[in-house]
């Protein structure tokens, strides 16, 4: 298939595994941000082909995983009321919760829909205009153009009954605040190739600059990712920290004109609470004051939650890369993809789940004896 088999020759990934090999001359660690890259790293092996010097860390690019706790609280109150219609993306509905998870609350009566698209749920607004349609709007800047084009569309055709759910996040703070934590070993970044194709990489070089590390935009296929790490490499083996663009068949420097267009329409930045981490500033997005009629929050008396994580889960130091799944004394026991604690653990992005995939049998030896039913991986991205 064109675009996706030509990227995954194992003739040309063993070329580029011998380049990182015979520059690499001592220890780095890099991290790769997004979920889908670490899914592709840990599904395709390529942390173990690579030589020893070389680190990956996972970072927390997973929209799933760091919605905070709060707004999935406020989700489940929306969902719950019987004059809602509550559309998510699939990751979303097993989510857990304070006490439950959206499944639970569709179990108990309430109206959850499965979407693929938030024009899919303005348009069951647009069927339904005596219920009021709400859409989880949360993810990176990837996600963040259809939503705000939902809510324009929403205000072009005068659609009152709808609105956005908003927990949107923005990669770059999030990378400064990474890179700003005492214990930080990240000595280079591969940034999310997609979040780059919407939003260009203006806001990289002085990132990179500032924390003196090489940037890489980079994409989801073995040999995308063992490109942005050879020229990661090659940058930390030279002294250098420049943003190189690794994945030109995506990515342009001004990314999408239109997309940007729209969220700048739509969105203002806004402080954000990632789950596991906690506040990061400037580093979300909010509806403006002009679409405040279609903010959930606003529409919806959802202020006052109380929240509460599980003790044992240690997401948040799985998100910040300062363990791995498997150090987790709750992984594959008490924690699994039936049964998470944590948000990592149910997402087709968690990294959590993926080393419950890949890697549960070789890397937790001491939890071995189960198959892993793969019926247990939501199927839904
Ligand atoms: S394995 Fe489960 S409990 Fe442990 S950090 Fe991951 S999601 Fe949390």
């Amino acid at each position: 298939m064109k675009y996706i088999d030509e990227f995954n020759d194992p003739d040309l990934a063993r070329r580029l595994l011998d380049e990182i090999r015979a520059s690499v001359t001592r220890p780095w660690a890099l991290m790769e941000v997004c979920g889908g890259q670490t899914h592709s790293i840990i599904r395709h092996g390529i942390d173990q082909l690579l030589p020893e010097e070389v680190e990956l860390i996972h970072g927390p690019g997973c929209p799933v995983c760091v919605t905070p706790l709060d707004m999935i609280d406020k989700a489940l109150a929306i969902a719950a009321r019987r004059d809602v219609i509550f559309c998510s993306f699939g990751d979303m509905l097993r989510v857990p919760g304070t006490d439950r998870d959206l499944f639970r609350v569709k179990g108990e009566g309430g109206d959850v829909r499965v979407v693929y698209s938030p024009l899919d749920a303005l348009e069951l607004a647009r069927r339904n205009p005596d219920r009021q349609v709400v859409f989880f709007a949360i993810g990176f800047e990837t996600t963040a153009p259809a939503n705000a084009m939902a809510v324009h569309q929403a205000r072009r055709q005068g659609v009152h009954n709808f609105t956005l759910l908003v927990s949107h996040v923005r990669v770059p703070p999030a990378i400064d605040a990474i890179m700003s934590a005492p214990a930080c070993r990240v000595q280079g970044f591969l940034a999310a190739g997609h979040v780059c194709s919407v939003m260009g990489t203006a806001e990289y070089p002085d990132l990179a600059e500032k924390h003196r590390v090489p940037v890489v935009v980079t994409g989801f296929e073995p040999l995308d990712i063992l490109e942005g790490i050879r020229r990661a490499v090659h940058q930390l083996e030279r002294g250098e920290h420049r943003v190189e663009n690794a994945y030109p068949r995506a990515v342009r420097e001004q990314g999408n004109p239109a997309a940007l267009r729209m969220i700048e329409e739509v969105f203002e930045v806004t402080d954000r609470n990632w789950r596991g981490i906690g506040p990061i500033p400037v580093s979300g997005w909010r509806l403006t004051d002009a679409f405040r009629a279609y903010d959930a929050e606003h529409r919806f008396d959802v202020a006052g939650i109380r929240t509460e994580e599980p003790a044992a889960c240690r997401a948040g130091e799985v998100l910040q890369g300062l363990i791995k799944p498997t150090e987790c004394a709750a992984f594959g026991t008490t924690c699994t993809p039936r049964t998470p604690l944590g948000a990592t653990m149910v997402s087709s992005e968690g990294a959590c789940a993926a080393y419950y995939l890949y890697r549960r049998m070789t890397d937790a030896p001491a939890r071995q004896g189960s198959r892993i039913p793969q019926e247990e991986m939501n199927p839904v991205g």
